[in-house]
Order: C-alpha cells, then sequence, then structure tokens
C-alpha cells in the first residue's frame, strides 16, 4: 500500500509546530481548494508559504470563490502565517515575440494579480522571460508594455501586493540569468508596479555564483547587495541543486543532499542582513514526507536565543 502523500489526511499535530526567528515555509499544494494550503502549511511546521492560485501549466484559470478568500484569511491569521506568496504560471512569457504568446501572457499574469489581490498575497513571483527572437533591450520594453497592459485599473500597491522579480538560472536568453539583469527589470518596472526581487539559491549557484564557500557566500550577498539591495529581497527560494555551479541547469534537490550542502544555508538563514526575508523551499517529493523534512532541514539550520532553545526542550520534555 502506498504511504499517503497529502498531511491533510494524516492526523493533525497535538502540539503547534515550533517556530524559528526566521520565517521558513515551502510551496504547498492548493489540492481540494486553495484555501486547504494554508492548513497543510501550518502542518508541515511552516510560518510563511508559496502556493499557486492556478494550475500553472495551463492557461485556463481557476475560479477562486470570496467563500474561498475569506477561509484563507481567517486560516492564515489563526496560524500567523505570513508572508503568502503565489508563483505565478510557468507558461507566462511577458517578453514573448510572438503575438498570440504575448496577448496570452498579460490575459494570464492579469488573472494572477486579481486573484493575488482577492486571496490577499503579499507577494506574486514572476520569472523573467525569454527575448528569444529579439534584443535583450526589446525583451525589457515589451515586459515592462506587459506589466502596465496586465495591472491596468489593479490597485497592488493597495492590496498591499508586490511582483517580485526571480533571478534565473541563467539560460540563454533569459532576462533574469544575473543580479544586474534582475536590477534591471525592477528598475524599468518600478514605474509601473510595486516590485522587488526574489532570488532563488539553485538558481544563483547554477547561473555561476558561489554561494558555498565562505569567501564566494560573502562575495555573491554583495554583490547582490549592490545590484538590487539586500532590503529588496524580501523571499528567498531555498533550493538546493542537483547540477554544479555554472552549469544552468535548474533541477532543485533536498535541502542539504545537493550540490550547495547545508553549510550555506546555515549561512543565509543567520546573516542578520536578511533576516527580514521569508525563505521558502520549493524542493522535490520523492518519497512523503519529504516535504516535512525539507522545512524541518531548514528551520533546524536557525540559530536559536537561550529561552527560546530552553521552551523548545522544556515542550519537548512536555509532549514526551
Ligand atoms: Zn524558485
Amino acid at each position: 500500500m502506498a504511504r499517503e502523500h497529502d498531511i491533510l489526511k494524516l492526523p493533525a499535530p497535538k502540539e503547534p509546530p515550533y517556530r524559528t526567528s526566521r520565517r521558513i515555509g515551502i510551496h504547498t499544494s492548493s489540492a481540494g481548494g486553495v484555501e486547504n494550503s494554508a492548513e497543510r502549511a501550518w502542518r508541515l511546521g511552516c510560518s510563511t508559504f508559496q502556493i499557486f492560485s492556478s494550475s500553472p501549466r495551463q492557461w485556463k484559470p481557476t475560479v477562486i470563490t470570496p467563500a474561498q478568500c475569506a477561509a484563507m484569511q481567517r486560516l492564515r491569521a489563526k496560524y500567523d502565517l505570513k508572508p503568502l506568496v503565489i508563483h505565478s504560471n510557468y507558461l507566462i512569457n511577458m517578453a514573448a515575440v510572438t503575438p498570440q504568446f504575448y496577448a496570452a501572457s498579460i490575459r494570464s499574469f492579469r488573472g494572477e494579480v486579481e486573484r493575488g489581490l482577492a486571496l490577499r498575497a503579499d507577494y506574486l513571483v514572476l520569472r523573467p522571460g525569454s527575448f528569444r527572437g529579439a534584443s535583450r533591450a526589446d525583451g525589457l520594453a515589451r515586459t515592462a508594455m506587459a506589466i502596465e497592459q496586465a495591472t491596468e485599473g489593479l490597485d497592488l500597491q493597495g492590496g498591499g501586493l508586490t511582483i517580485l522579480i526571480e533571478n534565473s538560472a541563467g539560460a540563454e536568453y533569459s532576462l533574469g540569468g544575473s543580479f544586474d539583469q534582475v536590477a534591471a527589470l525592477v528598475e524599468v518596472l518600478k514605474t509601473h508596479i510595486p516590485v522587488q526581487a526574489c532570488i532563488d539559491t539553485c538558481h544563483t549557484h547554477v547561473s555561476g555564483h558561489d554561494i558555498v564557500s565562505e569567501e564566494g557566500y560573502e562575495a555573491t550577498l554583495k554583490e547582490l547587495d549592490t545590484a538590487v539591495g539586500l532590503k529588496n529581497v524580501p523571499v528567498w527560494h531555498c533550493n538546493d541543486a542537483k547540477a554544479a555551479c555554472g552549469s544552468r541547469l535548474d533541477r532543485h534537490q533536498h535541502i542539504g543532499k545537493g550540490t550547495i550542502g547545508l553549510e550555506p544555508f546555515r549561512r543565509l538563514l543567520n546573516d542578520p542582513r536578511v533576516a527580514h526575508a521569508a525563505f521558502i523551499a520549493e524542493t522535490p517529493i520523492d518519497e512523503p514526507g519529504d516535504d516535512t523534512r525539507n522545512v524541518e532541514a531548514l528551520k533546524s539550520l536557525v540559530e536559536q536565543s537561550a529561552p527560546a532553545q530552553r521552551k523548545q526542550r522544556s515542550r519537548n520534555q512536555d509532549g514526551g
């Protein structure tokens, strides 16, 4: 018999999962209704989480009802889950050269923003598009035009929704393969929308930055700070990598089990310069419980203050 994959179908935890001084979470399934993701995230031990608000590989959008939005808000307040991050559809390419594809991307992204506002999400992650068939400058201009069209008449500022441009694995024609390119996108888009950046550790590593050695980590953070500003990175995607540094291969691995390893995550999670950020895993689920284990792997790296450790210990003893 297959073991259960869905934490919602297992008994609820008797004790609330412990918290760390950093907001840590994981991309969580919305199966059975988007509001279920909040319950799942809490049971997985998260204090923040990421979802798809619609199927990530289909143009046809999911309809979310006001009752679902209300349930989501209730659960997020009950479990203190913040920020809520939405990852936008993988099909979207705001720099697309084909008119049909460009139009479909704009329509789809408008849906992402509308659902983000309805769900009171804090962040909407957008992967930079590909400018294949045009120049980089043209790709940037098309993206800005597309964003302007897609968000026309929508009040992102008022709704507290910020778009996050994610750094890419560095594939050819990608608009976000370096921190400078992410910064250029943020710069171009900020006249239209509230926009910041989301940095993915796997993408950073495979696009050629050394985050594994201590000096490399320092140099990478310095480069990011100069280009984008660390304060403009409210979300980090914490993924280990299956491929080597510089390989440009975007294959996520379990925390500590890949070519990055545990230490860089420990450094990042305890770095006071990024203490304001949320840290969200997008790791694979190869075995039931991999999601719980990856959240736990990240949480276990956060160095706790002495009182928090004492509280944790006494609770563990109470719980037997
Ligand atoms: Zn990512």
